[in-house]
Parts: structure tokens; C-alpha cells; sequence
């Protein structure tokens, strides 16, 4: 008598339907495993998913109810997730309370995913009807995204564009309504793709190394060789070859036919350690794959191909290259590991740095967190043993670090001239090296023209519609700008609610020092740099080139210029205003500030010449600045771990934002209201929830903004209960219920 075959059958999540899993018969001699990609009937169609578990129901169990459906067909082993990516993605998905699926969307990417061949055609976007202003300010309100798209192409050369510039696939949706609406075209372009990139790299050879990078190099080969995951801490001044140990230890791993990966904050705003690594490997094509935001869907699929067949080994990019499928991985090196661009802003809400730490962990690689600021968290984790700490004191070149000068704004004359914006003792710094055909660099962390725009009877400020904040004058489009939505408004001719017609300028942007710049020094080539300059692909990189070729003398920009950038000829470094970070609602305003500042220093004085710093400041005494006047980390961090443990905050503990968006006010506080009372008798012991407030950004993009926050020793003590929470709330279609863990913006 026949015993009947045990059935083979396969749990299967299925694309696009959230957390939706479904359960499918394997048929005979078909083999699949956790992670492989397969096609599935789905009611009367047919979907694609992934494998989550497989079991096999056999001797005696009867699949006696369920008559499963057979999976039609295992998709190419190409696009399957190994294992460890699967437990990465799933320990992610808990922990970031978001649904497995989001992240194994992070794991393939969407033009590796959907299967289409070698796409060698891309989207193009045209704008074929442009908006009237009215128009553009009404679409604003109803479909923000609609009109981010228009702006943007109205912004771009020839007002056309690759729909992977505007976001790719997510899109696409956006841009159809575009085109019903008679605004755009939807073209298909073929393109040819040169994973070489455009660029060709010289040869570089490895120097030999001092002895601090020796002692580094060791560390980490060490723990390579061994296997071994606990994370390697590299604190190390800027200028103390940090680069130069990485790609030695790239070099190596490689050798020994393990892959390697390397993270940076953004390489668009890193494109020197790009650079370094194509050059270190220039003879070997193919082998340095570099993943970027701007990549179009085919390139991505290239790249993804190229890496996943294991003939790319070392894989350089941002946080979303942290899901990349290298084979055999030995190494992950996370640059400027206290960078906040680690942390993604939108869902899935991920720290790239935290899961490198894991990923390593899945596969038995070494990782190495290196900065010359390392976040508390990290400094936290040496102190306590969880890492290992290896520190680089000297700079290479045995410059000293450059010499620091802290300027009290508060005792400055208010000289009409130069407008409180810049100090004496920096136009004299600023004059001097001009004179010696020196180059200065000069920050101010905030763009356009002036900040906003006040009546100076009844005090009104002109704030946006659609968010709670004021509008930005810039210059240079005559318009008031929402920062937030992009919303434009042109420069009322007087007050609207008193009709007083003395409307003033306060606080000042880029545009404005630009211009006061140009009047003072009228022969320096000046060039500024932040948002609005680089909306053009490549403009970042032309002006860093120009300046790198002494074709700029003086540098103005945002943050956007403070990262890992190295130009010999830069001694002096200007910082305009110290303190626009400090006065944020935000647990890490001190460390944001101090890091920001010692980045910026670093930046001084790195060929033969000394390099000087001023910072200029109403609050000369805080922490953040005068420790990063000393270069003084470790005191920082000593200093600012004090006030962190006495008000528990991170790293002794995790904080969470829950967010209510709504456009009916009412609603979005009934919400935050039910959630919070909720969660309040509920949540265990050791977990605290604040009380409900407005968000410090009360309303944006038309929707006003309710939060709570979570702390706790651990984040999992509360993520799986608000999940829970927020599932059974089922909101309405005009409320949405987000949930950020270990938030890093609290507006
Ligand atoms: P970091 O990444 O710590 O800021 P870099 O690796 O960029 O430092 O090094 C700073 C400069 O010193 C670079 O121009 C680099 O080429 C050079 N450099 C690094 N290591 C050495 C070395 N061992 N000998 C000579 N020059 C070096
Ligand atoms: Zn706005």
C-alpha cells in the first residue's frame, strides 16, 4: 500500500501586499530555498514574492482543508536573497517595527525585482505645458508630489529628465497623473550603460604606511582573519590617513577572495573617497561597484547583476548599499560612521550603521566604524567594551590641527557694512589669503537669502500655507520659498494683516553673504554652494573641480561642503554662525554642532601652509564649540555623556517618535490622544511615553503634525506593542501613523 509522499510546501510573501504571507504546494523536482524569488497564482492572476520558510507535511498529516495552490515557477536564482539577507531584513523589519516586505525592497531593488530584462531604455520625463504659478501653488496643496516633479523639471536643463532622477520607480504613478493632466510627456529612451562610469582613474600605488596606520591595519586584519565581528572603532583626526588604511584593508580582503563594503554618507558629497578607491584598483575593471542615489533603473540592475555574480567585489555607496548581495563578504567599513544620512528619513526607517553592525554579524565579516567624531553611541560601545577602540592622533603630513578662534558675535560693532555677518578679524583673514593666492572655505547652514520676511509694525511674519514655518526669501527668483514643500509666493508689497508697507529681511542665507562677499572683496572669484546651486547633476562636482583647479578662491556654502573633502591650498576656514544647530529640539543639537564644527576644521591647513579657524557665535561658551575650539573629543564626549545619562537620554537609552499626520487638525490630535492613552497603560515597565504634543514643525505639506515620544532601556520593550497599537487604531484615509526608532529628527 502506498504511503502517501509527504507534500513539500512553501510560505511565500507576496510582493506589494504589506505583511500578507500565503502558503504554496511545491511541485515535484522543483528546488527552492528561504529567499528564493518565485511566481505564484494569486486569486485570478498570477504575482511574484518571495520564500520565507519551506515545510514538509508528510506521514500521516493531511493537508486535508487546504487545497493548496502550486507555485507556477521559480524566478532566476539570480535575484535570490541569501539567507543572511533574509535574517537581515528580517530582524530589521522587527525591530523598525515596518513590514518584512519594505525591507526585502531595500534588499531588490525594484528593476531587479519585477524581472525585466536588461532594460536598456529609461523613463524620460518632459514638461510639455508649464504651470502657471497659481496653478503651481493650488497643485502644491492637493498633490505635493505632483508638484515637487514640476519644479523640478521646471528647474532642469531643457526641462526634460530620466525618471530615475525624479525617484524612479515611486514615481512613476506621479508623473502618469502629470501626463493626464496635459503637463508632461512620457518617453522611453535607450541609453548606453558603461558600468566603468564616465570617468577614468589613474593607478594609484599603497604608501607605506606610519606607524598609527600600521597599528590600525593590524587591528583590522585581526579581526578579518579571525572572523571576528565585534566592531572595530577607528578614531581618528581628520588628515590621519584613515582613506588610506581602508583601501589597504580593501586590498587585502580582496586578496583572499573576500568582498568587501564600504559605506559612505552620500557620494555626491564624498567624491574623493570614490576617487581613491577607483584609483587603488584602476587595474582591475569591474572589481569597485559604486551604488549611488542618482543611478537610473538600469544601471542599478547592472550594478546589482554585476555584484551579485560576484565579479564586483569591493561595493562603495550610502546607506542603501548596506543590502547589496556581495558574495562571500569579509569587510564593512562605515565612513564617517556619526553621519546622520545613516539614518533613512522615510520608511523603512533604518540606521545603515546599526545594521552593518548586524549585517557583519549574519556573515561573519569584520567592520571597522571610522571617524574623527564618532557618535556618543559608538564612544559609548568602546567604553564598554562592545567595541574595540583604535585610535589615530596624528595627522599625516604632522601638521598640527589648525589653530582655532572662537569670535563672540555678541561684542562685535554692528557694522552696517558687513551687517553682523561677518566679523573684522574674518574679513581681515579672509582679505590676507586672498592676497596670498590662498583659498578660503566659509559655511552658514542655511540658504536663500534671508530667513523671513516680518512686518515691522505688527511683527507678522509671512509663513507658508501649507506648513507652519516662514517662508525664504532668495534672491535670485525674486520669491518667497517654503523650505519644507517647495511653495513659492511672490514678495507682498505690504503687510497683510496691518497693511504696514515697511516689510523686513531677518536672518541671512547664502545669497545674502554671497552678495555682501562680491561688494567687499569685488576681485575674489566667489562661488556658493548649497541646494539651490547643485539641483543640476554634476553641478557639485564641476564647482569642486573648479575649486580644486583654483578657479574659485572662496567657497560659500552649507553643510553640504563639510564632508570628507581634502584641498591643499584651503587655510583659512570660516564659520558663519555656530549656532544655528544648537537651539533645535533635538537630544543630539550639542553633538550635531560639535561634529559639524570639528568636520568643518579639519578642512584647514592640510598642505605646507598652517590652516586657521574661526567660528563665529553669540554663544561662545557652550560645550559643542569650545571643545571643538581644543579639537577635544574625547572631553566633548566625556562632557556630553554626563548630561545624557542624567536625563536618560540616547545612548543609555532608545527613543522613538510616533507621528500623527492629518489635514484636519481635530483628527490628528483625537488620534495622537487615543494612541497615547492607549499605549500609556499598556506599555511594561521601564518604558515611558511623553505626553501628546504638536510637533515643532506643527503643520507640513498641508497636515498637521501631532507626536509622542518613546523611551526605553531597550527599543524592543515598546515597538512590537505600538505596532500593535497603531494596527488596531485603523485610522481613516486621512490619518497616517508613522513610528521612527531611534529617531534622529524629533521636528
Ligand atoms: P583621513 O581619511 O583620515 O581624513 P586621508 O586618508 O584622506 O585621511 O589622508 C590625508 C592625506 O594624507 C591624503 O592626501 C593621503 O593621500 C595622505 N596619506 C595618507 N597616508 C599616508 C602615508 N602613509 N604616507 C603619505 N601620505 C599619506
Ligand atoms: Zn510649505
Amino acid at each position: 500500500m502506498n504511503q502517501p509522499r509527504p507534500q513539500r510546501t512553501v510560505r511565500v510573501l507576496v510582493d506589494g501586499l504589506g505583511d500578507r504571507v500565503f502558503d504554496y504546494a511545491l511541485p515535484e523536482g522543483v528546488e527552492v530555498q528561504r529567499g528564493s524569488r518565485v511566481e505564484v497564482p494569486l486569486r485570478n492572476r498570477r504575482t511574484t514574492g518571495t520564500v520565507v520558510a519551506l515545510r514538509e507535511i508528510g506521514n500521516g498529516e493531511q493537508l486535508k482543508d487546504i487545497a493548496l495552490k502550486t507555485i507556477t515557477r521559480v524566478l532566476e536564482d539570480e535575484s535570490a536573497i541569501s539567507p543572511s539577507l533574509m535574517d537581515l531584513a528580517e530582524w530589521a523589519a522587527e525591530y523598525y517595527s515596518t513590514p518584512v516586505e519594505q525591507m526585502l525592497r531595500c534588499v531588490v531593488p525594484e528593476s531587479v525585482r519585477s524581472e525585466k530584462h536588461e532594460p536598456k531604455t529609461r523613463k524620460v520625463v518632459r514638461l510639455i505645458r508649464r504651470p502657471s504659478e497659481e496653478e503651481l501653488n493650488k497643485m502644491c496643496a492637493r498633490a505635493p508630489r505632483q508638484a515637487a516633479t514640476m519644479r523640478t523639471l521646471i528647474a532642469t536643463e531643457a526641462n526634460c529628465t530620466a525618471l530615475s532622477e525624479l525617484g524612479g520607480g515611486r514615481m512613476l504613478d506621479v508623473c502618469r497623473a502629470l501626463e493626464k493632466r496635459g503637463f508632461v510627456n512620457l518617453e522611453s529612451e535607450s541609453v548606453y550603460r558603461d558600468p566603468a562610469g564616465e570617468e577614468d582613474f589613474a593607478l594609484t600605488q599603497p604608501l607605506s604606511l606610519n606607524d598609527e596606520q600600521k597599528v590600525a591595519l593590524h587591528s583590522i586584519l585581526e579581526a578579518f582573519e579571525a572572523g571576528d565581528s565585534k566592531p572595530l572603532l577607528l578614531q581618528g583626526v581628520t588628515g590621519s590617513g584613515k582613506t588610506e588604511v581602508y583601501l589597504q584593508a580593501a586590498a587585502a580582503a580582496v586578496s583572499r577572495g573576500r568582498g568587501v563594503l564600504i559605506l559612505v554618507p552620500e557620494i555626491s558629497l564624498t567624491p574623493q573617497t570614490m576617487a581613491r578607491f577607483k584609483g587603488r584598483f584602476a587595474d582591475k575593471p569591474g572589481l569597485v561597484a559604486i551604488l549611488h542615489s542618482a543611478m537610473s533603473d538600469g544601471e542599478r540592475y547592472d550594478e546589482w547583476h554585476a555584484i551579485h555574480r560576484g565579479r564586483a567585489r569591493i561595493v562603495i555607496g550610502p546607506r542603501s548599499a548596506l543590502f547589496a548581495p556581495i558574495v562571500n563578504l569579509g569587510l564593512i567599513i562605515v565612513d564617517e560612521e556619526h553621519d546622520s544620512s545613516y539614518k533613512q528619513e522615510s520608511a523603512p526607517r533604518y540606521h545603515g550603521r546599526d545594521l552593518a553592525v548586524l549585517r557583519a554579524r549574519l556573515e561573519g565579516a569584520a567592520v571597522v566604524l571610522g571617524s574623527a567624531t564618532p557618535s556618543l553611541e559608538s564612544i559609548y560601545n568602546a567604553k564598554r567594551g562592545k567595541y574595540r577602540l583604535v585610535r589615530m592622533e596624528h595627522r599625516v603630513d604632522g601638521q598640527r590641527l589648525p589653530l582655532t578662534r572662537v569670535l563672540d558675535m555678541r561684542s562685535e560693532p554692528k557694522d552696517k557694512r558687513l551687517m553682523g555677518l561677518i566679523s573684522n578679524r574674518l574679513e581681515q583673514a579672509i582679505a590676507q589669503r586672498l592676497q596670498r593666492g590662498e583659498q578660503c572655505i566659509l559655511f552658514l547652514n542655511r540658504r536663500g537669502f534671508a530667513r523671513a520676511l516680518q512686518c515691522s509694525d505688527c511683527g507678522h511674519i509671512a509663513t507658508c500655507e501649507h506648513c507652519s514655518l516662514p517662508l525664504t526669501y532668495h534672491i535670485t527668483e525674486n520669491r518667497l520659498i517654503c523650505h519644507i514643500c517647495g511653495y513659492r509666493a511672490v514678495v507682498p508689497a505690504e503687510c497683510p494683516e496691518c497693511h504696514g508697507r515697511e516689510l523686513k529681511l531677518q536672518g541671512s542665507g547664502t545669497q545674502k553673504v554671497e552678495e555682501l562677499l562680491k561688494r567687499t572683496f569685488p576681485g575674489a572669484r566667489i562661488q556658493r554652494v548649497d541646494a539651490d546651486v547643485t539641483t543640476r547633476k554634476n553641478a557639485l562636482r564641476d564647482i569642486l573641480e573648479a575649486f580644486r583647479s583654483h578657479r574659485i578662491d572662496v567657497l560659500l556654502g552649507t553643510q553640504m561642503i563639510s564632508k570628507g573633502l581634502d584641498f591643499p591650498l584651503v587655510t583659512l576656514v570660516g564659520v558663519l554662525n555656530a549656532d544655528l544647530g544648537l537651539s533645535l529640539p533635538d537630544p543630539r543639537a550639542a553633538e550635531k554642532t560639535f561634529q559639524l564644527l570639528t568636520q568643518v576644521a579639519g578642512r584647514a591647513g592640510r598642505g605646507d601652509v598652517e590652516g586657521e579657524v574661526v567660528i563665529q557665535t553669540y554663544n561662545p561658551q557652550a560645550a559643542a564649540i569650545q571643545y571643538a575650539r581644543r579639537h577635544d573629543t574625547d572631553g566633548f564626549a566625556e562632557n556630553e555623556l554626563g548630561l545624557r545619562e542624567r536625563f536618560a537620554f540616547p545612548p543609555f537609552s532608545h527613543l522613538a517618535v510616533l507621528t500623527v499626520r492629518s489635514v484636519r487638525e481635530d483628527v490628528a490630535s483625537f488620534a495622537i490622544n487615543t494612541l497615547y492613552k492607549r499605549l500609556k497603560t499598556l506599555l511594561p515597565p521601564g518604558a515611558e511615553i511623553s505626553e501628546p504634543l504638536q510637533a515643532p514643525i506643527v503643520k507640513a505639506y498641508g497636515q498637521y503634525r501631532y507626536q509622542c515620544v518613546l523611551k526605553a532601556p531597550r527599543a524592543r520593550i515598546f515597538s512590537q506593542i505600538v505596532a500593535e497599537q497603531i494596527a488596531r487604531l485603523s485610522p481613516g484615509e486621512d490619518v497616517t501613523v508613522t513610528l521612527d526608532v531611534d529617531a534622529y529628527s524629533f521636528m
